[in-house]
């Protein structure tokens, strides 16, 4: 058997971190065992759906590496859904159901007050042609529900193990709203069957859904025809709130665009946490597929921690070759040579913040000299000609030796008047990038 998973997402939104661990898990999954991994876009809402959005999360997954094998749009498979209606209309497991909102709510508060759980009681299957035709002429339109069989349906979920649900304590399902359009639930059976799809791996959410959906599945494919099933626990955030409010903020676009994390940095934080693994950067998709197996994956919910991932991003960043960074430097502006890569990276969390640092060297910095005195002593220590990586040490030596000044004294006024901030990049490796030139103009004040 080839395994074939999917990841699905509606195209309503940008994607964000909560819905790309579900895809990265589908990947990993799939590419540790030489499977298919298929990109569903399931855009039958077609009010709420955009091909702008449609064009994001295909350029997201794209950028995190999170390539497909396959992909195709639930709007272009109207007519296999219709089918399958019919189909479960002739099996006499679709009904036609025509009460109102209202009515429906009104039912499940008379059910509250009893005690009872807000289970949908069939009053429709009660429905003689001539109700339904009565119902209908009052300008009625049904929407519809499958039947489910009551019995208890049981699967061992690839994460959370033996599962079940007892189907007599849910609402039959409605696939179909009165206005003809389709709810997830039928689109998503009728493609995965379709597909071929294996197993489907997908949020802890959808649990109920997948008890209705296994039903489906076998109505419609026959016995066994459900895939394997894992469902993986939610997210929630480093001080154990909830996440799903938050997660509009945490986009993909926005972690790349605004904050400047690594493809990487997120792949590797979302891989890791709510495992048994330790929480550590990967240099590559391939190492976190090599490390991964559900057997790792922890049945709690997984926390997410924004400076957890500026840490894993900080620790990419210093790993970097110049050679592999360079092009990025040089559309911020910040490509100083391969000496000046090598003085910042200890520095930076994201190679964004180069662009800082290479103002330091261009300039124009303003110094800050609370001794002009002192700073001219240093001036005239200045070596004359190329500065190199020992020039720093030899300068401040003599300067030294010279004004007596050791320690904080010493080193301070002079990383504040060459750089005009208290702290930064190892001067050493500043000092020969500024020159000797530069340097002595701005311990002399000057703004260069
Ligand atoms: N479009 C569905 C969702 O995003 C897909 C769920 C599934 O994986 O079956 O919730």
């Amino acid at each position: 058997m080839t395994v074939k998973v999917r990841f699905a997402p509606s195209p309503t939104g940008r994607l964000h971190v909560g819905n790309v661990r579900t895809a990265l898990m589908n990947v990993l999954f799939a590419r540790s065992v030489g499977g298919k991994f298929l990109l569903r876009i399931d855009d039958t809402d077609l009010e709420r759906s955009t091909k702008a959005y449609e064009d994001g999360l295909r350029d997201d997954l794209t950028w995190l590496g999170l390539t497909w094998d396959e992909s195709f749009n639930q709007s272009e498979r109207f007519d296999r859904y219709e089918a399958a209606k019919q189909t479960l209309i002739e099996q006499g497991l679709l009904y036609p159901c025509y009460e109102t909102e209202e009515e429906l709510d009104r039912k499940r508060k008379i059910q509250r007050a009893q005690g009872k759980p807000p289970v949908y009681d069939r009053a429709a299957l009660q429905l003689t042609e001539e109700d339904r035709a009565k119902l209908e002429a009052e300008g009625r339109k049904p929407h519809w529900r499958f039947k489910l069989s009551g019995g208890r349906i049981e699967w061992t979920d690839l994460i959370r193990g033996p599962s079940h649900i007892e189907t007599s304590s849910v609402s039959d399902p409605i696939l179909i709203r009165a206005d003809g359009s389709y709810l997830y639930t039928l689109p998503s059976v009728v493609d995965d069957l379709d597909a071929k799809i294996t197993h489907i791996i997908r949020g802890e959410d959808h649990v109920t859904n997948s008890a209705s959906q296994i039903e489906i599945f076998e109505a419609l494919g026959g016995a066994g025809s459900a895939p394997q099933m894992g469902h993986q626990p939610l997210l929630i955030g480093a001080d154990g709130e909830k996440l799903s409010k938050r997660l509009g903020s945490l986009s993909i676009e926005g972690l790349r665009e605004e904050d400047g994390y690594e493809p990487l940095a997120i792949l590797s934080l979302l891989a890791k946490i709510g495992t048994s693994d330790p929480v550590d950067v990967r240099n590559s998709l391939d190492a976190l597929v090599e490390e991964f197996s559900f057997d790792k994956v922890s049945r709690n919910p997984a926390r997410f921690d924004g400076a957890e991932l500026t840490r894993l991003n900080a620790k990419l960043v210093h790993e970097m070759d110049y050679a592999d960074v360079k092009d990025r430097l040089a559309a911020i502006n910040a490509d100083a040579g391969e000496a000046f890569w090598a003085a910042v990276q200890p520095n930076l969390e994201f190679v964004k913040d180069a662009a800082e640092f290479a103002a330091l060297i261009n300039g124009p910095v303003t110094p800050i000299i609370e001794d002009p005195d002192y700073a001219a002593e240093a001036a005239a220590l200045l070596p004359e000609g190329e500065l190199d990586a020992d020039s720093w040490s030899a300068w401040t030596g003599a300067v030294k030796d010279k004004t007596g000044r050791k320690g904080g004294a010493l080193f301070k006024p002079l990383r504040l008047a060459l750089t005009g901030q208290t702290r930064g990049p190892e001067m050493a490796m500043l000092l020969p990038l500024i020159g000797a030139d530069k340097a002595r103009r701005r311990l002399s004040g000057e703004s260069v």
